[in-house]
């Protein structure tokens, strides 16, 4: 592990280590919020913390930052466990919950109130933030800012009990109105919401704010270094402020730039926005940028953990290409994924010279590279189909694969040459009429040569499949960036899902195990769908960038 390259986050450990500032210890977390499901994005900070952790021999804590009841849920709590360990990660002990620390963190509050530096104050909404001020001018102390401590211990006690409703009343840290990061004009820390919480069920009515529950549950949990994107580098002043204020254990915050990614959305709402209003068939839908998104199109773990790796890890903003990621996969598979023979578009050949009752089994290798693959049986008859891509009629120039009077091999099989195309009544070619070569199995034919190699199946041993051939999602770069009156939905690529229903594939590909990667020859990378019954194919992605420029 320590032969990967570091970054400016372990060269930072490696300098704590050196001074012996935590003993020499790592702990790190990754803290999502239960409010949905993990995308790529996510992928890059569980990477990064669960990454650090192992090199460090240190150990990470799955969080679940759980204090906003009415948007969390445990199908989501479910989804986030199952991905980080398809992903390839072990947290430490049991997950943790912030939820668990609500008595703590209540009797921390209680502290900061004793130590006059929080109160409890009734402004509400409208006034909270005339009061707060802007950027420019200064914010105004709340007349509630120098309640006693006694009041305000009652009157929290009351808000705890239940006695106010939702709104009423806020406690609030006592720091500093005129402070020009607006996060410590004495932001809220607690707030009234009767609502029912997944993991506490109705025992409170009052929920910890973000700022104050994150840094306090990282003291509480011994973490030493807590890694977060750059948005939060206005709130460590804060989470630095409460740590010191109340003389806890104090993990350093260290911010990180989040992943973007062109031609992607990765924000849990707008995620759920695409879910919520059908724009996609679920969190797990293909084209998600959800971890569980990638999985089911066909996306290896360890390929987005590569992925994850060649991105880096900096302290500035920047946008990676989704063809990076595509790389990523398509280079995993290219290795490790075993060929097989499908045809999306199929039309009928008949070898004409091919005894009716005949058929032959072409042993074939699973992999051009790697003969620890294997080989597959394949199965030859009178009876072929092809793909109508790969016949024309009136062929281009180049023309590689099948036209009238000449010859194509067919991959691990013969030699054809076509003499007919029966078409229909409205003169599309169904069916053509081919002659085989005896002599090229394995062989060159003798006085003339093939045009080029085409894929095949015999059309008596095919399996049936329905086949999805899934894109991106977006056809703009910067879906989500400010577009003139219209928003990411109207970037929905309208051919990001084309589905076949009459595939043809080869027999060996009945037995073939769901979510395992394939390269169908010639088509792209496929998977068998992980949630369907039944032959249905995902294409995970083309065998070339179409979208590069
Ligand atoms: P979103 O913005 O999608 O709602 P979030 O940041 O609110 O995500 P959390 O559940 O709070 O989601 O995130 C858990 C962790 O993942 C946080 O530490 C957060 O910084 C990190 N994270 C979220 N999005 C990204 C991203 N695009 N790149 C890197 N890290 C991310
Ligand atoms: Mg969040
Ligand atoms: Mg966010």
């Amino acid at each position: 592990e320590i032969s990967k390259p570091g970054n400016f986050i372990t060269q930072i450990i490696d300098k704590d280590n050196e001074s012996g500032k935590h003993g020499g210890n790592v702990m790190t977390r990754f803290p999502p919020e239960p409010n949905g499901y993990l995308h790529i994005g996510h992928a890059k900070s569980i990477c990064l913390n669960f990454g650090i952790a192992e090199r460090f021999n240190g150990k990470c804590n799955l969080r679940f930052d759980d204090t906003n009841p009415e948007k969390e849920s445990l199908e989501y709590i479910n989804s986030i466990k199952k991905d980080v360990q398809w992903l390839g990660f072990e947290w430490n002990e049991e997950p943790k919950f912030a939820s668990n620390y609500f008595d703590q963190l209540f009797d921390f509050a209680v502290q900061l109130i004793k130590l006059e530096k929080a109160y409890v104050c009734k402004l509400n909404a409208d006034e909270m933030r005339e009061y707060r001020g802007t950027l420019k001018e200064p914010g105004k102390n709340s007349p509630y800012r120098d309640t006693s401590a006694e009041e305000n211990l009652a009157l929290f006690m009351q808000m705890k009990n239940g006695d106010f409703a939702d709104g009423e009343m806020v406690l609030r840290a006592k720091i500093d109105m005129a402070s020009p990061n607006i996060n410590m004009r004495d932001p809220i820390i607690y707030r009234i919401r009767h609502v029912h919480h997944h993991q506490t069920g109705d025992k409170w009515c009052v929920y910890p704010m973000y700022d104050f529950t994150h840094c306090l549950s990282d003291a509480m949990e011994n973490i030493t270094h807590s890694i977060c994107t750059l948005e939060f580098q206005d709130h460590r002043p804060l989470y630095d402020w409460v740590l010191d204020t109340l003389g806890t254990a104090h993990p350093q915050q260290i911010e990180f730039a989040r992943l973007n990614l062109n031609y992607t959305v990765t924000s849990k709402r707008k995620l759920k926005q695409l879910v919520d209003e059908k724009h996609v068939e679920g969190w797990d839908d293909p084209r998600m940028s959800t971890i569980s998104g990638l999985r089911r199109r066909g996306y290896t773990a360890n390929s987005i953990r590569n992925f994850c790796e060649r991105i880096g890890v900096t302290k500035s903003d920047g946008t990676v290409d989704l063809g990076m990621l595509e790389h990523a996969i398509r280079e995993d598979l290219d290795q490790n994924a075993n060929r097989a023979m499908a045809v999306l578009n199929p039309i009928k050949v008949t070898l004409t010279n091919y005894p009716e009752d005949k058929q032959e089994i072409f042993t074939v290798n699973n992999h051009p590279k790697n003969t620890d693959a294997g080989t597959r049986q394949v199965p030859f008859s009178k009876n072929l189909f092809i793909d109508a891509a790969d016949f024309a009629e009136v062929p281009p120039k180049k023309w590689k694969r099948l036209t009238l009077d000449s010859a194509v091999r067919l991959r691990g099989g013969y030699v054809i040459t076509c003499d007919k195309a029966i078409k229909d009544d409205n003169g599309d070619v169904v069916e053509l009429l081919c002659r085989y070569d005896e002599n090229t199995l394995g062989v060159n034919p003798e006085g003339y040569k093939p045009k080029g190699v085409i894929h095949w199946v015999s059309a008596t041993h095919a399996v049936t499949a329905e086949v999805r051939l899934y894109d991106r999602l977006f056809n703009e770069a910067a879906p989500d960036a400010n577009h003139e009156g219209k928003t990411f939905l109207d970037f929905i690529n309208k051919d990001s899902l084309v589905i076949l229903t009459n595939a043809k594939l080869e027999p060996s590909l009945k037995q073939a195990e769901k979510g395992k990667g394939f390269q169908f020859e010639r088509e792209g990378y496929f998977c068998r769908d992980l949630e369907s019954e039944g032959m249905v194919f995902n294409r995970t992605v083309t065998l070339r960038d179409s979208w590069a420029k």
